[in-house]
């Protein structure tokens, strides 16, 4: 018998040394390489032309900060065909990319608020929507400003644009989906909705939700036949998500973790870090707590809250238990972190929420 395991471990070891020394080999490095290429590049798009379905898809759950796991804040929402993002985070253009989705299929952003982390990405967004075939101009809803959001990442980007067409032909980038075009609007009051879109199946409307000292930050009620799905965008705890999140089947609700945060900011202000603590600071007391959005999502009558826009990053596995603290007293179910490659599918029709990873 032990003679029997000695040769199989020794066995084991001379494969693995050929496959080492082998992989050393200019000839195999290529086939190695041809295999994965083609692998990779045949591997299907993600089909986001399902009729019947509300989709979401997050592309980024993270927030300001430098997070290798998390994009800044992006979620892809597919409604019977037509594909739209809400916010544009840093990085959610590269995550869209290796989740496979058809850029091209992207028609709009819808932004909650203007602040960079919402916003960033744009400029990669443009660009590969418009190489993977958009068919027209980008367009952006959301609070004004985002009139300026649009002609300036239009004039940003003219030099690098121009040199697409010249380089690749405008059968490639057709000269008329390369605008980036721009609906503002506002919200009068907090008691007040804004109709976005109504089309066929498919209404978007705005609420305003607190987020000072921006005076327009809003959340989007997002319905497609009898599906709902309701984002928070960035705000403190607010009854306008109770308000105009009412039975959503699907709660989108930013968090951020206070009990690290404070830990950060201790830290920050024990090593000499003012500046740095008292941004954190300031920023802790315009977000919303796991505990808090969990209590919302009870009195909105949401069927799944996910967490999402989750700040700060939690490299240590002990941060994501005191993120969750408390969480489970108030909702113990239905409720779930949010992470990028998140698809959660809503079939109209049904009351099922599918959810998985891409
Ligand atoms: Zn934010
Ligand atoms: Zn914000």
């Amino acid at each position: 018998m032990k003679r029997v395991l000695l040769y199989g471990v020794g066995t084991i070891f001379i494969l693995v040394a050929l496959v080492v020394i082998g992989l050393r080999i200019p000839a195999v490095q290529d086939i190695v390489l041809e295999r994965g290429a083609t692998a990779v590049i045949a591997a299907e798009p993600v089909d986001l032309s399902d009729p019947d379905g509300l989709t979401l898809i997050f592309c980024g759950t993270g927030g300001p900060f430098p997070d290798p796991e998390r994009a800044g804040p992006c979620t892809l929402v597919a409604a019977g065909g037509r594909v739209f993002l809400v916010d544009s985070g840093t990085g959610g253009a590269q995550r869209l990319q290796q989740l496979r989705i058809p850029m091209g299929k992207i028609e709009g952003v819808l932004y909650t608020h203007l602040h960079s982390d919402h916003i960033s990405g744009l400029g990669d967004i443009a660009l590969n929507s418009w190489a993977g075939g958009r068919k027209g101009p980008l367009t952006l809803y959301g609070p004004p400003g985002v009139e300026g959001l649009a002609s300036g990442t239009f004039d940003a980007f003219g030099i690098d644009s121009k040199s697409r067409i010249d380089h690749h032909g405008a059968e490639v980038f057709a000269p008329q989906a390369q605008p980036i075009s721009s609906k503002s609007f506002v919200v009068p009051g907090r008691d007040d909705t804004v109709t976005v879109i109504d089309e066929g199946d498919l209404k978007v409307t705005a609420f305003k939700v607190d987020h000072v000292p921006l005076e327009n930050a809003y959340g989007y009620r997002i319905e497609f036949r009898d599906r709902t799905v309701v984002f928070s965008g960035d705000t403190v705890r607010d009854q306008n998500m109770v308000r105009f999140g009412a039975d959503a089947d699907v709660m989108v609700h930013e968090v951020m973790g206070m009990a690290n945060i404070h830990t950060i900011i201790g830290a920050l202000r024990d090593t000499g870090q003012s500046t740095t603590a008292k941004i954190l600071t300031d920023a802790s007391e315009v977000h919303t707590s796991p505990v808090d959005a969990a209590e919302v999502a009870n009195e909105a009558n949401a069927a799944l809250l996910i967490y999402n826009h989750i700040v700060p990053p939690m490299p240590l596995g002990v941060m994501e238990d005191i993120f969750m603290r408390g969480v489970s007293d108030v909702r113990s179910e239905g409720v779930m972190l949010g992470y990028d490659g998140l698809r959660v599918r809503l079939p109209a029709g049904s009351d099922e929420i599918e959810v998985g990873a891409l």
